[in-house]
């Protein structure tokens, strides 16, 4: 009996009813997070009670971080890859990077001379950086180090299945690291370790390196810290664009 599928609610794309909603919970959100800058600026609020406003400020900011990353999983647009200098890519984020790590944590960022351009979206990267930017800050509470690296190398093919070698974007932290059993499932949708996850973060950076014919590997000791490699493919990978193509070396 077919007729359950015709009924109308049945013809509603899920994905696009859950844009909608998320839509509509972000538009409500900022009239909210305007209300609270504007108690945050009146000079008659007490010591506590400005602490109450940053708390909540800082609460409807990921709310605003969790829903950008269920629209970027219910709805992943094609990858459009473009030729793109890391260095550049690197210098453009720097500054949002440091405004969303607290003071206590330190930046380093490390980019290898005479790199290849990345042939990558160049957008799409930079959210997959920053969902895996929020972990790494989430992992250090009490501050700690947080080490971004590009450099050229081989992947491990028994992770990524991918045989060549590839531009590496690298995001090491200090953390609290992951357990066995975390590291097992970390990168499956919806599974997360935190009161308020989504558990959508890393199969997000997943989705967005795939598309690009990259990979993703992780390696994490617990108390330790984490590593997450996002592999990138290199100029060279593009076989249309061949004015800026060039051989791998080995
Ligand atoms: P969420 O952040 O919503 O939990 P993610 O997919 O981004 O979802 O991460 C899944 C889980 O992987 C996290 O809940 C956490 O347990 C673990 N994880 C991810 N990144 C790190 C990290 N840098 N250090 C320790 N654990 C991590």
């Amino acid at each position: 009996d077919s007729r359950g599928s015709d009924a109308p609610y049945m013809q509603i794309d899920p994905r696009l009813l859950l844009s909608s909603i998320v839509h509509d919970f972000n538009n409500q959100l900022t009239p909210i997070v305007n209300i609270l800058e504007e108690l945050q600026r009146r000079r008659d609020s007490t010591g506590r009670e400005l602490g109450k406003i940053d708390a909540a400020i800082y609460c409807a900011f990921r709310a605003k971080v969790l829903a950008r990353q269920l629209l970027d999983f219910a709805n992943p647009r094609p990858a459009m890859p473009e030729p793109t200098d890391m260095h550049q890519l690197l210098a453009q984020l720097e500054f949002v990077l440091t405004s969303i790590l607290s003071p206590n944590i330190r930046l380093t960022l490390e980019v290898a001379d005479r790199l290849p351009p990345a042939m990558i979206d160049q957008q799409l990267v930079e959210r997959a950086l920053l969902n895996v930017v929020l972990n790494a800050r989430d992992a250090m509470p009490g501050g700690g180090d947080l080490t971004i690296a590009v450099d050229l190398a081989f992947p491990p093919s028994s992770k990524t299945g991918l045989p060549k070698r590839m531009i590496r974007l690298s995001v090491s932290d200090n953390g609290v690291g992951m357990e066995d059993r975390t590291l097992k499932m970390a990168g499956q949708p919806n599974f997360s370790t935190k009161r308020n996850g989504t558990g959508l973060g890393l199969a997000t950076v997943r989705q967005i390196v795939e598309s690009l014919g990259g990979g993703l590997s992780i390696t994490s000791k617990h108390r330790h810290g984490t590593t997450i490699d996002m592999w990138l493919p290199a100029t060279w990978a593009s076989s249309s664009n061949g004015a800026g193509a060039r051989r791998e070396g080995e």
